[in-house]
């Protein structure tokens, strides 16, 4: 297929790639004028859409998104596909999809689980929103860019799996934390905490797969010094996003709400940034009942 790659960041460039090691031929554009292995480099965003089969979008937030369609949407072959693989606003999401629509395209929002090393690797998960005719075309780019492609629904859907998602994770880390630093304080060790939590009602991904204390269960960022993994800022912009989408939908989500507080604060006013989401055991093993 001819595909368009717009959007070379730390996601970006290593799935082009790896489209491009798979033997299709694609261009790539990126404001900051990258070279990636595979990838011709294209003058402008136009100028990587035009021709192309599909279009791949890896960018920042919803309003470069809203931005970057609106130049490329023109410029598209009637029928080809726009696929977004960025993490934005359900709302954008699903503005850029009608834009497309009504120009006779189809389009996919299909953001991405997985990180800088499940794009590297061609592991990542992608959460599917729009047409099932476009969602064909894709399952090929899909299956080289990553091991799963779930089709939630109409556009927006993927946005919307992937926020609920996040919010799940974001919110379960802070209390798996949380409990870690409580059970300190009782005396309780953290392998004993482990292998009860992790065989018992409290378990999840967070304790079981991606503990937050280090040199305890499977290895995690915690036995890296917190390095990423996944950084607690990029938490912070998916939490962000949820609460955009509650509020946007009328949704009460009090936990949400406190989990985007507590990164808010971790990243902006501690030493959060750059960090792993998993630092808050740290951030909590400092604190007291009444700290604010
Ligand atoms: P990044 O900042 O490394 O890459 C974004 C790229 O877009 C940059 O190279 C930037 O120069 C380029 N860009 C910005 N404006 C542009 C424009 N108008 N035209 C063309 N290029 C433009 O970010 P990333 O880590 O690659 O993340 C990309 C998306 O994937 C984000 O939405 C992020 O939330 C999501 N995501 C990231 C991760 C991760 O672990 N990094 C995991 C899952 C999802």
């Amino acid at each position: 297929m001819k595909v368009g790659f717009i959007g070379l960041g730390n996601m970006g460039a290593p799935m082009a790639t790896n489209l491009a090691k798979a033997g299709h031929d694609v261009t790539g554009f990126d404001t900051a004028d990258v070279t990636v292995d595979g990838v011709t480099p294209a003058s402008s965003a136009q100028d990587a859409a035009q021709g192309a089969d599909v279009v791949i979008t890896m960018l920042p937030n919803g309003k470069i998104l809203s931005h970057v369609a609106a130049e490329i949407i023109p410029a598209m072959a009637k029928g080809a596909v726009l696929l977004d693989c960025s993490t934005v606003d359900v709302d954008s999401a699903r503005t850029v999809a009608a834009q497309a629509q009504e120009a006779g395209l189809s389009a996919l929002d299909a953001p991405v689980s997985g990180g800088i090393t499940g794009a590297a690797a061609g592991t990542l998960t992608f959460m599917v929103g729009g047409d099932e005719d476009g969602f064909k075309v894709a399952k090929e780019l899909f299956d080289i860019m990553g091991q799963k492609a779930v089709h939630c629904g109409p556009s927006g859907n993927g946005q919307a799996a992937k926020i609920c998602n996040n919010m799940i994770l974001g919110a379960t880390m802070i209390v798996t934390c949380e409990a870690f630093a409580l059970a300190d304080k009782l005396g309780l060790s953290r392998e004993a905490m482990f292998d009860v939590v992790s065989t018992s009602s409290g378990y999840s991904w967070t304790m079981n797969a991606y503990c937050p204390a280090p040199g305890i269960g499977p290895q995690s960022p915690a036995d890296n010094g917190y390095r990423p993994g996944f950084a607690a800022e990029l938490m912070l912009k998916d939490l962000r996003l949820a609460m955009d989408a509650a509020q946007s939908a009328d949704a009460d989500t009090p936990i949400g709400r406190a989990a985007q507080e507590l990164y808010a604060q971790f990243v902006e006013n501690e030493d959060g940034m750059g960090r792993d989401f998993s630092a808050m055991l740290p951030r909590f093993e400092k604190r007291g009942h009444t700290s604010d």
